[in-house]
């Protein structure tokens, strides 16, 4: 999972990036320059209420829209960004243009809530407590309209520095999801341990859902455990009407995937909601 640049699927990959990557420190260097430019580009993915058919959040995904390589996912920058630690300023850039949102998606949309990706190095700097704050003033957004995503691997690198932070995060208002559930080790304690609110099943057990006995077994004790520790649960990565049908029946009612929408430009989401809202009336 960890060396992704070479997904061939991908449809943004171009074979001349893999021996591009190569030269790490030029990306980053032209990665740091790019956030100064504004070439990140902030994509969204609708997260839905499955029984009530309405939108409750969408996920910002950041893209890089680089000068020479084209539009890129995170799976070509991310890790290194992490590593030459780039990845806070991307952050900040992030976060910004999310809350900044936020306050314009209050006017058509109040209940909406914005999600946002925090890497482990994001964790390390104390400084994002009051940077927050003050971009959350600035705008005059409810901080409940933040939600951050952690990973287990996020929380891995310095669990106690992680904890505080989390805590600190918590007390600031903004709510906390632990995202790509079951695929980390220590996963019940932390479920247990950290203030999160929300937690995300990885995709890998819900992609499959319908066709594996195996998957339909796990996310149905991480759906059962979640509920009875009184955690919103998640499921990312649906693909089709018959995983819904099954989340539903198993107790999930929350859900993000392909079936519903691709991720798309943040410009798109007013748009698409109207059409959304148009074409899936409320089921009875
Ligand atoms: P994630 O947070 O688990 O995000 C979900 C990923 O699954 C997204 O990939 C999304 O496009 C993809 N996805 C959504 N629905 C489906 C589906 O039905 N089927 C399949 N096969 N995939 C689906 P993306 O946008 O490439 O992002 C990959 C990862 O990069 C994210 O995983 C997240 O960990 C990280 N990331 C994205 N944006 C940011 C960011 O702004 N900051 C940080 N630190 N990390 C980010
Ligand atoms: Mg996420
Ligand atoms: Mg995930
Ligand atoms: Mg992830």
């Amino acid at each position: 999972q960890h060396h992704r640049w070479q997904a061939p699927n991908n449809p943004m990959f171009d074979p001349e990036l893999l021996s591009y990557t190569d030269n790490k420190l030029r990306l980053m260097a032209e990665l740091r320059q790019g956030i100064e430019q504004n070439q990140l580009l902030l994509y969204v993915q609708p997260q839905i209420d499955l029984q009530q058919r309405q939108l409750l959040a969408a996920e910002v995904l950041v893209r890089w829209q680089h000068p020479r390589l084209g539009l890129l996912a995170p799976e070509y920058f991310l890790e290194m960004a992490e590593q030459l630690g780039v990845v806070y300023s991307m952050t900040e850039w992030v976060l910004q243009h999310s809350v900044a949102a936020l306050a314009e998606l209050k006017a058509v949309y109040p209940s909406l809530k914005l999600a946002v990706n925090l890497s482990s190095k994001d964790l390390l700097q104390a400084e994002l407590i009051d940077y927050l704050q003050s971009l959350l003033e600035q705008h005059q957004v409810k901080p409940a309209s933040l939600v951050l995503e952690l990973s287990e691997q996020t929380l891995a690198d310095d669990p106690v520095q992680a904890l505080t932070m989390l805590q600190r995060l918590e007390q600031l208002g903004v709510e906390l999801a632990l995202d790509d559930f079951g695929t980390g080790f220590s996963s019940l304690f932390y479920l247990r341990q950290l203030p999160i609110s929300h937690v995300k099943i990885d995709c890998s057990f819900i992609n499959d859902l319908h066709k594996s006995d195996a998957h339909i077994a796990i996310a149905g004790a991480i759906i059962d455990i979640a509920r009875n520790l009184k955690l919103e649960v998640v499921a990312e990565g649906i693909e089709e009407q018959e995983v819904e049908q099954k989340l539903l029946r198993m107790g999930c009612t929350r859900g993000q995937g392909f079936y519903y929408s691709r991720p798309f430009e943040l410009k798109g989401l007013v748009p698409w909601l109207k059409q959304w809202q148009q074409s899936s009336a409320p089921r009875a």
